[in-house]
């Protein structure tokens, strides 16, 4: 295990040219070392969370930009660039990128920027990110994909053509929901340069600690991700064999509407399920707090189970408005599917879903 380099300056001359850990650090260096092996790039910039890489980009804009983005994005996304960036004069545009005509929106809006995810959070839609970025490539615009649903062991943005892939590694790169981090991956010197810019000079930095903890969680990806997707998967099913359940969005179940997108661009459907129940809030806060294996609280993608309630919880800065608009209501469910026993997560699902009928 490489050690934890807790200095926060360096000697002036060392070998590796480190000099403030504001700009730079030997964990960064690890952890940006092998996030650019899993992404298969050149370069990738560690930030101390998620919010600060979208940070790093949209600061890296300018007054009247335009940034084209997918409708359902993750509420502190939407946060940031309405309530935040706004006011510096950074303008958005929200479309649904399930649809066709996104694609022509693309040449007629001539953003600076497009901003996907995909899988979106909570509502799973899947984003044909290689669509998307032949569209945008046509007008020489660039493409950031969050990438935090999937990872780069399941998708590989930069392959498909973004210009960059960003990823909270707060959730199933570090796996263990004890550390919070972001990342940016890309091919592009340029990007890198604004990002390594960003990062110092808006002290967007992680903790040397974090990375450390975050390299060591990276370890158990592939293996980690592999058992959630096979416990997903079934519990996906169980949900929509419910009578409780309206509807379930899981990608690679064949009733998910972008079904056929999602097994051309992912390994597998991955560890996070969507459903809407046939219950009003009331009923829907107790399926959530009734669980015991699945813990109701925010983040997702660690190696224990987790439910959150997205209308009042990641999404509870998005205006109601808003949220009627995409769906996120008070019956919609998110569960993290994490790695223990699939019998007894059956269970423990069965029992609270009997319980609404
Ligand atoms: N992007 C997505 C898709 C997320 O779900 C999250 C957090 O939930 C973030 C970005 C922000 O990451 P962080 O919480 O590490 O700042």
């Amino acid at each position: 295990m490489p050690p934890i380099f807790p200095s926060s300056t360096f000697i002036k001359g060392n070998p590796k040219g480190f000099d403030y850990t504001r700009s730079g650090n030997p964990n960064f260096r690890i952890l940006e070392t092998v996030l650019s092996s899993l992404e298969e790039c050149s370069y990738t910039n560690v930030f101390a969370s998620g919010v600060s890489a979208i940070t790093a980009i949209a600061s890296s804009m300018k007054t009247g930009d335009v940034v084209l983005c997918e409708e359902n994005l993750y509420g502190c996304t939407i946060r940031l660039f309405e309530k935040v960036f706004k006011k510096f004069g950074l303008k958005t545009k929200w479309i649904d990128f399930t649809k066709k005509s996104s694609l022509q929106e693309i040449s007629k809006i001539q953003p600076s920027l497009i901003w996907i995810e995909s899988p979106t959070n909570p509502l799973l839609k899947i984003i044909d990110v290689k669509q998307v970025c032949e569209a945008a490539q046509n007008e020489k615009i660039p493409v950031v994909v969050d990438n935090t649903f999937s990872t780069a062991i399941l998708q590989k943005p930069l392959d498909l053509g973004a210009t960059i892939s960003l990823t909270s590694t707060t959730k199933f790169i570090n796996g263990h929901s004890d550390a919070i981090g972001g990342s940016i991956s890309t091919n592009d010197i340029n990007w890198h340069e604004k990002m390594s810019f960003a990062q110092k000079s808006l002290g967007l930095q992680p903790s040397p600690f974090d990375c450390w903890l975050i390299t060591r969680g990276i370890k158990t990806l592939p293996l980690r991700i592999e058992r959630q997707s096979q416990n997903a998967s079934a519990l996906a099913d169980l949900l929509a064999n419910h009578t409780s359940v309206k509807w379930v969005r899981y990608p690679f179940r064949i009733d998910h509407p972008q079904n056929h997108i999602a097994k051309k661009q992912m390994k597998t459907g991955g560890a996070i399920i969507t459903v809407n129940l046939n219950a009003n809030l009331n009923q829907t806060y107790s399926l959530c707090n009734n669980l015991e294996y699945f813990s109701m609280a925010e983040s997702l993608g660690g190696v224990e189970s987790l439910v959150c309630h997205p209308a009042s919880m990641t999404h509870a800065s998005v205006s109601s408005k808003t949220k009627k608009q995409l769906g996120i209501d008070n019956s919609l469910v998110r569960f993290s599917v994490g790695c223990e026993d699939l019998k007894d997560l059956s269970s423990d699902l069965k029992k609270v879903l009997d319980q609404l009928n």
